[in-house]
């Protein structure tokens, strides 16, 4: 099913997700999520982008998205679409500054610096417990979904005169 997405100004996109268990519903939902996420070529979704209040996201990040080969060596190791229930970062290292969008945000975008690996613990659709450490672009789709499960947008991590910019660009857009 094709979920409506929640645009930037909603205060959905700000209320922080609240931890779950992982039942046939909340798997439902999750491909419900893919579905709308693939419609709408992103790279990740969060529940809170279609009026959920769960901590679930999904991403699937193409290889083209990766600037290196062994970058897509090394993430190759994580099978993809990654669903992920009460996602946690538990470790990072590194840094890399690139560019991010989000389907919150449709047809903007702006550069955003972020870990360059990260390890993400979370529960899968089975309900079993994961450990996946992932880099690149990659590492920055996981960055990104789980802010947006805090409340947190992209562009809340910019200065001040870069989000000005963005913002207007957004305004334009609609
Ligand atoms: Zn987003």
């Amino acid at each position: 099913m094709i979920l409506e997405i929640e645009k930037y100004g909603s205060g959905k996109l700000r209320i922080p997700a609240r931890k779950v268990a992982v039942t046939p519903e909340l798997v439902a939902l999750a491909e419900s999520m893919l579905e709308t996420m693939y419609k709408a070529k992103g790279v990740g979704l969060a529940a809170e982008q279609v009026g959920r209040d769960e901590a679930l996201c999904v991403i699937d990040v193409p290889e083209s998205c990766e600037d290196d080969e062994a970058t897509k060596a090394f993430n190759a190791q994580t099978v993809q679409p990654l669903v992920m229930f009460n996602p946690e970062i538990v470790s990072s290292c590194g840094e890399q500054t690139g560019r991010e969008g989000c389907l919150s945000l449709p047809n903007v975008g702006g550069d955003v610096t972020r870990p360059a690996e990260v390890t993400v613990q979370y529960l899968d659709m089975k309900g079993v417990p994961q450990i996946s450490t992932v880099r690149g672009f990659l590492a920055r789709a996981v960055c990104h979904e789980t802010d947006h499960l805090k409340g947190v947008l992209y562009v809340d991590h910019m200065d001040e005169k870069a989000r000005d910019k963005v913002l207007k660009k957004l305004k334009r857009h609609k």
